[in-house]
C-alpha cells in the first residue's frame, strides 16, 4: 500500500482528501504543519507528499525545499495560490505537480495515480528514446540528435512527465509538440522525425 503524506492545515479539506484517497486503498497520514516535519519524513517515509503551500508555521516552498533535501519523494502542491508565477516556482523548486484550489477530489487522486506511475517508470528506467530524441532520467537532461536540449527545472518536469505518457512512435511526436507548446521554448524545426510529414507539418 502506497504512503501518502498530506501537510494540511484545514480539517475539512484534508477530510474530504483522505477520505478519497482511502478509497483507492492509499494509507493517508495527515499533517498540519506543525509538528517535526523532518523526524515524520524520516521514519515514516511516505511515497508522495500532498503539500500546502499556507500552512500556520511555515511557508510551504520552505517545506518543499526542505523535503528535497531528504530525497526524490514525488510532492504534488495543492494550494489556493495558484497564480501563474506561484506554479512555476512551485515546478522551479521541484514540485511534481501543481493543483489549486478550489479542486475535484477525483482529480486530485487521478494526479497521485499519474504522479506515482512516473515515478515509478523512472526508477526502473535510466534513460527513454523517443525517435531522436532520448531523456535521461538520471542527468535530468534530454537529447535531440545526440545535442544536449538546453532545460530549465519547470521544462525538464514537464517533458519528463509528457515521456512517460504510453509510449509509441506516433506518441513521440505528439510529446515532443506537446512539450513545445507548454514551454514555447522548442522552435518547430526541431519535431523529431518519428512522426510522418504529415503529422508534423499539422503540428500533430
Ligand atoms: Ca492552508
Amino acid at each position: 500500500m502506497k504512503k501518502i503524506l498530506l501537510l494540511e492545515d484545514e480539517a475539512p479539506i484534508a477530510r474530504l482528501l483522505q477520505a478519497y484517497l482511502a478509497r483507492k486503498r492509499y494509507e493517508v497520514r495527515w499533517d498540519a504543519g506543525e509538528g517535526d516535519l523532518e523526524g515524520l519524513f524520516l521514519s515514516w517515509r511516505p511515497d508522495l507528499v500532498l503539500l500546502d503551500l499556507t500552512l500556520p508555521d511555515q511557508d510551504g516552498m520552505e517545506i518543499l525545499k526542505q523535503l528535497r533535501q531528504y530525497g526524490s519523494c514525488p510532492v504534488i502542491i495543492v494550494t489556493a495560490r495558484g497564480a501563474v508565477p506561484d506554479r512555476l516556482r512551485g515546478l522551479q523548486e521541484g514540485a511534481d505537480d501543481y493543483i489549486p484550489k478550489p479542486f475535484d477530489p477525483e482529480e486530485v487522486v487521478a494526479r497521485v495515480q499519474a504522479v506515482l506511475q512516473r515515478s515509478a517508470y523512472m526508477a526502473d528506467h535510466e534513460t527513454v528514446r523517443l525517435g531522436s530524441l532520448v531523456i535521461d532520467f538520471t542527468a535530468c537532461a534530454a537529447y535531440l540528435n545526440e545535442q544536449a536540449v538546453p532545460l530549465i527545472p519547470r521544462d525538464w518536469s514537464v517533458l519528463a512527465f509528457l515521456s512517460v505518457i504510453p509510449i509509441n512512435a506516433s506518441a513521440a511526436s505528439s510529446c515532443w509538440t506537446t512539450y513545445g507548446e507548454l514551454t514555447g521554448s522548442i522552435p518547430r524545426r526541431c519535431l523529431p522525425s518519428t512522426g510522418s510529414r504529415k503529422e508534423q507539418e499539422q503540428g500533430a
